[in-house]
């Protein structure tokens, strides 16, 4: 794991919380000293991102909405490296809506263009702010550094491409060594690629496991989907569902994730839970139910064990066909879970709309609660709403024992995160379970 460590002293960005890129010139500098004399291919990756137009954001919208935009630009950023980049890195803001990735560890070229075109669609989805919806056009340079490169040069060549790349209406990526982009293998190739691992099997399910806050025992896993490309490496699961929406297998991919799980966890001792994600496709789908309890029953797993995580954003679409499908899945005893509560825009009315048994708290409710006050008073409030109405609380992202000891005393049922350990394979899973 290798993002910013967030007890050391870098200098920081006031609207972002990033590192302000000298932090990030002096850390490429570390790491090409650390290389120095190695002919071996470049292991040190960066990339330059920046907005185009965005200064007719803060032109149409005023300053504070270009603020909002670039608090966000961060965000994303920051998830996604965190969840697709297996070596070191830093995540740095440069000046104006500019932001400088660097990278160290072995990543294919193929790899890291890949990455810049999954990054800039996370950034092109819309952002909500109080003066409208904002959509940005993100445009990456990106640099193998060159063995006995010096971090200035790699910078200025990053900035040069970009400058070039900022006029050009039809390209998003390019690298800065004056080489074609690759393309490709991120468009039809890529989807192609997909139908064929779902029917190899080559989409790997991880299971995270969850702790009974009150006695700190094993209670359950959620599954988490992975997919190990043959050229471009581990592809995590935001990813992993983007390409799949934009192939439209997204219904395939999740009957498969559903079915795997399931026949795995049907091993598991029997008071074990399992947690599965759904989709807003698979929710929209008035036949999900159904098919979701069709698989229940091939794989003999008691739906009295199963959780289904939902999130808001699954939930925007058709309501009244969600309502439904969740209906039909609670009478069965199926447990529904709301995913990634605080994240969003935390609609009240679906719990009181649709037959929520769980909220599962995100990361960023629960990450500040240490030593920001108003950040615990907010996780109490939620605590005690969710204490009314006799849902389970569930503790996501928790990563240290004294936010455990914490959120064990607030009163929270169960908790999942790398303190109690990261996604593992199913085998793993059954070596805890059994040591
Ligand atoms: P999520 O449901 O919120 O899943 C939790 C994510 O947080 C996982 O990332 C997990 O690896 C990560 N995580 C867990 N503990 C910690 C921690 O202590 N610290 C930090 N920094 N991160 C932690 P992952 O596996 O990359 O999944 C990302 C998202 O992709 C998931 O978010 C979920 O929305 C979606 N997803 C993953 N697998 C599936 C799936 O099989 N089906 C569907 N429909 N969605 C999936
Ligand atoms: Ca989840
Ligand atoms: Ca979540």
């Amino acid at each position: 794991m290798g993002g910013p460590d967030p007890t050391s002293e870098l200098e920081r960005d006031t609207l972002t919380g990033l590192p302000v890129v000298g932090e990030a010139r002096a850390r490429l500098r570390d790491w090409l000293e650390d290389a120095n004399g190695d002919d071996e291919a470049p292991l040190v990756h960066a990339a330059l991102l920046g907005l185009r137009r965005f200064e007719t954001i803060n032109l149409a919208y005023g300053e504070s909405a270009g603020d909002v935009a670039l608090a966000e630009v961060a965000r994303r950023l920051n998830r996604f490296l965190e969840d697709d980049i297996e070596g070191e890195w830093m995540l740095a803001r440069g000046r104006g809506g500019h932001f400088v990735i660097i990278a160290r560890g072995p990543c294919s070229r193929e790899r890291w263009e890949w990455l810049a075109e999954e990054l800039a669609d996370s950034i092109a989805l819309p952002i909500n702010a109080n003066e409208g919806v904002l959509r940005l056009s993100p445009r990456i340079a990106l640099l193998r550094v060159l063995a006995n490169e010096r971090a200035d040069t790699a910078l200025d060549r990053l900035g040069i491409a970009l400058t070039s790349l900022q006029r050009d209406q039809n390209r998003r990526v390019q690298w800065a060594d004056g080489e074609e982009a690759l393309i490709g293998r991120s468009g039809a190739q890529l989807e192609a690629d997909l139908l064929r691992a779902i029917d190899r099997d080559e989409i790997e399910i991880l299971f995270q496991p969850q702790y009974s806050l009150s006695d700190n025992a094993l209670v359950g896993a959620e599954a988490l989907a992975r997919w190990q490309h043959g050229e471009l490496g581990l592809i995590g699961a935001s990813a992993l569902f983007t390409i799949a929406e934009r192939a439209d297998h997204l219904m395939p991919l999740s009957r498969h994730i559903a079915m795997r799980a399931l026949e795995l966890a049907s091993e598991w001792p029997a008071h074990l839970r399992l947690s599965l994600n759904v989709t807003p496709a698979d929710l929209a789908d008035n036949r999900f139910a159904a098919q979701l309890l069709n698989v229940l029953r091939q794989t003999a797993f008691p739906p009295q064990r199963l959780t289904i995580e939902v999130t808001e954003h699954a939930l925007l679409g058709d309501l009244s066909t969600a309502q439904r499908s969740l209906q039909q899945l609670a009478e069965q005893k199926i447990e529904v879970a709301c995913d990634d509560f605080g994240a969003g825009f935390c609609n009240f009315r679906y719990l009181k709309v649709l037959p929520i048994g769980a909220i599962k708290l995100d990361r960023s409710m629960v990450e500040g609660v240490l030593d920001d006050s108003r950040d615990l008073e907010v996780l109490r409030a939620i605590i005690a709403l969710g204490k009314a109405l006799r849902l389970k609380l569930i503790a996501e992202g928790v990563e240290d024992e004294a936010l455990r000891v914490l959120l064990a005393d607030e009163g929270c049922d169960t908790y999942q995160g790398f303190l109690g350990g990261q996604p593992m394979s199913s085998r793993e899973f059954l070596e805890l379970i059994r040591p």
